[in-house]
């Protein structure tokens, strides 16, 4: 389904073309909100403010407006997404406030990824995705299956690897507009498997599908991944790379560390600047530094 002027698209249309990824940042208050914006202006970046259902569930219309003030009114483009909405309860949240409030994020993961089937999956997704086309809100999809759990986030077995063959049948009949496919990729840490174990080559067969097109590609799982691999990700087709944390623990740590000795509007400064040195070190390594 088509959507013009969509800011979230348009960032992520913008690092296909361009060889670079983008970081999509899971920001659970409004310092990391602030931390990301700030990483962001002064790479000349563009960025993705990312919500999880239990933060919008906490701050509800008010937060999220916050975090869209703050991202739509920044110097370098940045959108707002909301990752992983899996229960009716948080879609209805979310699209109703578009519908009933006006206040839209830019996108959406619908994640009907833990359906028994694909045709399950499809069957859940596809009135979700249309409520969300019809108030200018691109769609996130998962195909395949992802292990695992962060925080604020239920915790999934059974994994499955994404067929590309199948991907392109899924994208056109769901509609949507991102794909996060499974490619070996798991949700918190690899150490348990003994590192990453990729199949970039599904990867690059969904590249050689949909190049110079919707869907874009996301990567999820993205903890202890080397320098390396984030690059050979960029060049595998993935665009938006979901973050969380790699910039949220030093948030935590710097907080509760400084806070033991320092005024709250200090200790929370420290903390700012911690996540955001790590936002620095990713716009860097995924080449969206100056691209904005
Ligand atoms: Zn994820």
């Amino acid at each position: 389904m088509t959507l013009s002027n969509n800011r979230t698209l348009d960032i992520l249309q913008k690092a296909e073309a361009g060889g670079y990824g983008i970081v999509a940042q899971t920001c659970y208050d409004a310092g990391m909100a602030k931390a990301l914006v700030r990483a962001a202006e002064r790479n000349k970046s563009p960025a993705i403010l990312q919500l999880f259902p239990i933060t919008l569930q906490a701050g509800k219309g008010p937060f999220l407006q916050y975090c869209l003030t703050l991202a739509h009114n920044a110097s370098v483009p940045i959108a707002v997404h909301l990752d992983h909405a899996t229960d009716p309860e948080h879609l209805e949240l979310s699209i109703g406030l578009a519908e009933k409030e006006g206040i839209k994020f830019d996108s959406i993961m619908v994640d009907a990824s833990h359906a028994d089937n694909e045709a399950e999956n499809i069957a859940i997704a596809v009135p979700y995705i249309k409520r969300c086309v019809a108030q200018g809100i691109a769609t996130e999809v998962e195909l395949g299956r992802l292990e695992g759990g962060e925080a604020g986030l239920r915790e999934i077995t059974g994994g499955m690897l994404t067929d590309p063959a199948n991907a392109e049948t899924f994208m056109k009949e769901t509609g949507a507009h991102i794909l996060a496919p499974s490619y070996g990729n798991l949700h918190g840490s690899y150490k348990f498997i003994g590192g990453p174990k990729y199949k970039l080559e599904i990867l690059k067969d969904l590249q050689q599908r949909f190049k110079g097109r919707i869907p874009y590609l996301c990567a999820h799982g993205t903890d202890e991944l080397p320098d390396q691999l984030w690059r050979d990700l960029v060049e595998s087709g993935v665009s938006k790379f979901n973050i969380n944390s790699w910039a949220r623990d030093p948030y935590c740590e710097s907080l509760s560390k400084s806070l033991a000795s320092n005024p709250f509007p200090d200790a929370e400064e420290e903390a700012i600047e911690a996540f955001a040195k790590v936002c620095d070190k990713f716009m860097d390594l995924l080449g969206s530094k100056g691209k904005a």
